[in-house]
């Protein structure tokens, strides 16, 4: 069966179409500057050349015409009609504390994810106009949702509970929900099978360090734990966002900069991380080659991100009372040997040894430790889009 996996933003929508049986990607893309000036959709089949197509996309659902179309083009499509298309996986941020696991969108389920929005304010919405899309274009083809906070649903009280009034939770749900589930739960399973143990007796902790980042404890197959929270703000320090602060500051810079309260989310969510420590750069591609080029700012910046990093693996090792492997992800996980050995520098107590000649090489699943490290360290490539495609098929087989 192909699965059409949709990744919908408020003005961008990813896509790739996926044969479930060869887990191969037939064609992938993405529709920029929906409802903007400039739209345009980026559509490569498989083995062949990007098309670059300029078009209006008012809405979503012109933007998702747009994909049906490319795929279904008699020149460059990889399907003759919609029929070869046996279901859609949506890519959805927020399902609250009412979706443990993904799920077949019904009419029910499409109310109980709106009830999520005002958790997930920027996302969610988004999510939802992809599917009223889809649903308006392909009426009769099964749709399922895979849920980024899914995987953490099976966090302790402990571990999703603030040191608020609990009243907060009991009337407004307010705790840890984590994201970047579809992630960790792939990266943790894939580990499991590198290292040839079985997945659920594994202790590990994935780092999903890219543009936002998060860090996840995974005992025996399940998420304990995790570092961003009721929102994506909190945990580790990000591309532009604070991650942990003493929430005082918040009532600080209020005051000595004059702003409000969205005032000040503004400036933790997009004025801070390493864009706001190095005072240039949001992007660790340009850091670490500053870096390199002894710039101090960009030595101060990716410091303070190593160290935010490595103490959550030292608490997660706490909290599952020991690691038997660590696992980087994503665009910088995957990419920056730099990074990983400036995390790694700090967990000596693990008796971590890092093999430098494979944590040096890129875009595969490695284990980047030595033979004789006490903990086994590895890189996977994150894959959501085909875990993604997993859930469906598995929901609509
Ligand atoms: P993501 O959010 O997973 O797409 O990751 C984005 C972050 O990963 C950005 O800060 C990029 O600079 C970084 N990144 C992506 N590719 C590379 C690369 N090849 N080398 C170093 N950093 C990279």
């Amino acid at each position: 069966m192909n699965i059409l996996v949709i990744n919908c933003g408020s003005s961008s929508l990813k896509f790739q179409l996926i044969n479930s049986e060869t887990e191969a990607v037939l064609a992938k893309g993405i529709c920029e500057r929906i409802g903007i000036d400039g739209s345009r959709i980026v559509y490569q089949p498989e083995g062949g050349q990007k098309i670059i197509t300029e078009s209006p996309m008012p809405d979503h659902t012109q933007a998702i015409k747009l994909v049906l179309d490319s795929l279904t083009d008699t020149e460059t499509g990889v399907v003759k009609s919609l029929d070869e298309i046996g279901a859609v996986g949506h890519r959805l941020v927020h399902g609250g504390e009412k979706f443990a696991s993904s799920t077949i969108i019904t009419d029910e389920v499409i109310a109980a994810v709106t009830e999520c929005n005002e958790l997930a304010p920027l996302h969610n919405p988004a999510n939802l106009i992809g599917i009223d899309a889809c649903k308006k274009l392909m009426p009769t083809t099964p749709m399922v949702g895979v849920f980024d906070t899914a995987f953490h649903q099976t966090m302790p009280e402990e571990a999703f509970l603030y040191g608020i009034p609990y009243e907060y939770y009991k009337k407004y749900k307010i705790r840890r929900y984590g994201f970047h589930g579809t992630s960790h739960s792939y990266v943790s399973k894939r580990t499991a099978e590198i290292l040839e143990k079985p997945y659920d007796q594994l202790k590990t902790i994935v780092c999903h360090l890219g543009n936002g980042a998060s860090v996840c404890a995974v005992k025996n197959g399940k998420s304990v734990d995790t570092s961003m929270g009721l929102t994506p703000l909190q945990g580790v320090i990000m591309g532009t966002r604070s991650g942990d602060i003493d929430p005082a500051i918040m009532e600080y810079i209020a005051k000595k900069e004059n702003l409000d309260i969205d005032g000040v989310m503004d400036v933790l969510n997009k004025k801070s991380g390493v864009l706001g420590l190095s005072e240039f750069t949001s992007d660790f591609r340009d850091l670490e080659d500053a870096v390199l080029a002894g710039r101090e700012d960009a030595i101060r910046a990716m410091k303070v991100f190593a160290y935010s990093v490595a103490k959550y693996i030292g608490s997660y090792v706490a909290a599952m009372n020991g690691v038997d492997a660590i696992v980087f992800t994503a665009g910088l996980g995957e990419n920056n040997k730099y990074v990983r050995t400036d995390i790694c520098d700090y967990l000596g107590y693990l008796g971590i040894e890092l093999n430098q000649e494979a944590n040096a090489k890129r875009g595969m699943d490695i284990v980047i430790s030595t033979p004789d490290s006490k903990t086994a360290v590895l890189v996977v490539p994150t894959n959501e889009e085909l875990a993604i495609a997993r859930e469906t098929l598995a929901l609509v087989k």
